[in-house]
């Protein structure tokens, strides 16, 4: 069975003290009402240890917002896998739309991206989705299915469990503006037949696909009833406690 996942994205918004708080707030709520799926919050390299050691990994589990697409060395600023690794994250976020369009992250620097987290012990929470001019020229499917065959079919199936995808459509993200359930399911039936045909069905039907674009604590009850979304990405209804609590319990 694959799992219900729901996991914040901090983005470049909180300061270390505010992040702690953050952590800790959530932390508490979060073991006085156990969550239905798991949780995960993805934050700024600069809040990865501090927060390891507040929250209960049982309950909360930890992710970075990007690593590093070299192993180790003179590569000043950066933060490889293994680092994130060391502060004891679980997660990573790559591909994430902001880092393709401001950072140039292009197919072949996530593909390594990837398997170097991957051979840290992290799981990817890899980001797929198109743009508003993809979308109104009908693009969307061709757009994700370059999107995994440019960065993570190249992985074997032992590997590919190991992958949470996040179907992000670009034009949803902090826009205000949702997918409607009925679009998310279908493109998620969609990106499911083409892990299918990839890795066979038995992956396929293990794999989380989770929808990211606005998803906040009223909408959320409607896109995860729909058989394959399995959660949620959230930026900007992470920051604040209630608000992300409210997505988590989307799943009561
Ligand atoms: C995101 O950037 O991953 C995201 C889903 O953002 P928001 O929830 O703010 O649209």
């Amino acid at each position: 069975m694959r799992k219900k996942i729901v996991a914040g994205n901090w983005k470049m918004n909180k300061n270390l003290q505010e992040g702690i708080e953050l952590a800790k707030e959530l932390n508490e709520a979060l073991s006085a009402d156990k969550p239905n799926c798991d949780v995960v919050i993805c934050t700024p390299f600069i809040h990865l240890a501090k927060v390891s050691e507040i929250i209960d990994h049982e309950t909360i589990g930890l992710g970075a917002e990007n690593c590093a697409d070299k192993q180790k060395g003179a590569y000043t600023g950066e933060v490889s896998a293994e680092m994130v690794k060391s502060t004891g994250a679980e997660y990573v976020i790559l591909g994430h739309s902001e880092r393709r369009e401001y950072y140039n992250e292009t197919p072949e620097i996530l593909k390594e991206k990837v398997l170097l987290a991957l051979e840290n012990g992290l799981k990817v929470i890899f980001c797929i989705g198109e743009s508003l001019e993809q979308r109104e020229k009908n693009q969307q499917n061709e757009v994700v299915k370059a999107e995994l065959e440019g960065s993570v079919f190249n992985l074997s199936k032992e590997e590919f469990a190991n992958i949470v995808i996040a179907y992000e459509p670009i034009w949803a993200i902090g826009t205000g503006k949702t997918a409607t359930s009925e679009q998310a399911e279908e493109i998620h039936a969609y990106i499911r037949s083409v892990i299918e045909e990839k890795y066979g069905k038995e992956t396929a039907e293990n794999t989380s696909i989770l929808y990211g674009g606005s998803c906040k604590a009223s909408n959320a009850p409607e896109l995860f009833a729909k058989p394959d979304i399995d959660g949620g990405l959230i930026g900007g209804a992470s920051l604040k406690c209630a608000d992300f609590k409210g997505i988590i319990d989307a799943w009561k």
